[in-house]
């Protein structure tokens, strides 16, 4: 992206989605961090904006580190995202330089140097892949100094290289039920749980909400933006019907386009489905590949779900930790 598209992206959204009050604009895909220029000219032009309209999250590998980076993200007050799958031999199996080095020790310095010199909030991320198993990844990030765990399975189709096998898929979920408990306890000492994939799901059975509440807003409340500045419902969604428009465009023609794309009907496999008031019909882009797979573990996080609600049906004050109010 050039600082010029950049700069565009920021106005764009500024003045598309005025009725908008916050807007969070989210690096990621790749790693954002060899293009500083372009980061650069968003933090600065979101600057010239009402204060605290534009925030921003960056998904980072966490190799790129200098000067220039910790003071943007500071000037930028960026939520960071940083990739973890685990201690250096997990890790540096997979997230190894085209020259093969490991990176591991990288993440670590850099994860040092953003607590050091940011007030940035940090999320550690794990990908769960076979023979690595999710309760061992969040036990390994929670002793590190993060504020936030997030540990998923990689999302590949059944049978491919590092997807997860039917023995694998037991123990992930019967790992959720872990991390379940975990979050009770949490919640129980009224603190917020550093795990906080329950959270939209137990705050749905709060809300008691009628009416289908859809997983994805992509389209609604979630662009995704191109380097070249294309507008797509989501950058994830390959479906040509995705694309928006650009945003050079006047912004009533992406924002239309997207509220069309919103109001597809869900997939028949959906409405059926004794677990869609709580799914929400998923995600457009991981259910294609991961098929059943997918639902698999959705149907376990909405379990889980349900029990930490339960648990808490004489004290519902409790779950508002989940959204970082305790
Ligand atoms: S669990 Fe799967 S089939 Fe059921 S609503 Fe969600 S995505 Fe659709
Ligand atoms: S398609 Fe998936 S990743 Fe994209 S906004 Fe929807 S739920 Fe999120």
């Amino acid at each position: 992206m050039s600082p010029e598209t950049a700069v565009r992206v920021i106005d764009a959204l500024d003045e598309g989605l005025s009725e908008i009050n916050r807007i969070r604009v989210h690096l990621y895909g790749g790693e954002p961090f060899i293009n500083l220029p372009a980061i650069e000219a968003m933090v600065k032009r979101a600057g010239d904006k009402k204060p605290g309209r534009i925030g921003f999250v960056v998904t980072t590998n966490g190799t790129i580190l200098s000067d220039a980076v910790i003071d943007l993200l500071e000037a930028g007050k960026f939520d960071i995202v940083l990739s973890i799958d685990g201690p250096a031999e997990v890790h540096d199996a997979c997230r190894k330089r085209v020259d093969g080095s490991p990176t591991h020790r990288d993440v670590m310095r850099f994860l040092e140097t953003v607590r050091s010199r940011t007030s940035c909030y940090v999320t550690g991320a794990a990908v769960i892949r076979s023979g690595w198993r999710l309760l061992y990844a969040s036990e390994y990030l929670r002793t590190l100094p993060i504020d936030n765990v997030k540990a998923q399975a990689v999302r590949l189709a059944a049978g491919t290289p590092y997807a997860l096998t039917e023995e694998d898929m037991k123990l992930y979920q019967q790992d959720l039920e872990a991390i379940g408990r975990q979050v009770i306890k949490e919640l129980e000492a009224e603190k917020v749980p550093m795990d906080r994939r329950f959270a939209g799901r137990v705050m749905k059975l709060l809300i008691k909400g009628e009416g289908l509440m859809r997983y994805c807003d992509a389209g609604k409340s979630n662009l995704g933006i191109t380097p070249s500045g294309v507008v797509k419902a989501c950058l994830l969604v390959d479906e040509e019907d995705a694309v928006l428009g650009h945003v050079n465009d006047d912004v009533e023609v992406w924002k239309q386009a997207g509220l069309k794309w919103q109001e597809r009907p869900l997939r028949k496999k959906c409405t059926s489905c004794s677990y869609l008031q709580l799914c929400g019909g998923g995600c457009p882009a991981v259910v294609p590949v991961c098929g059943d797979e997918e639902c698999k573990i959705v149907h376990k996080e909405c379990d889980v779900a349900n029990v930490i609600y339960e648990h808490f049906s004489d004290k519902q004050e409790n779950l508002l930790g989940l959204v970082g109010i305790v």
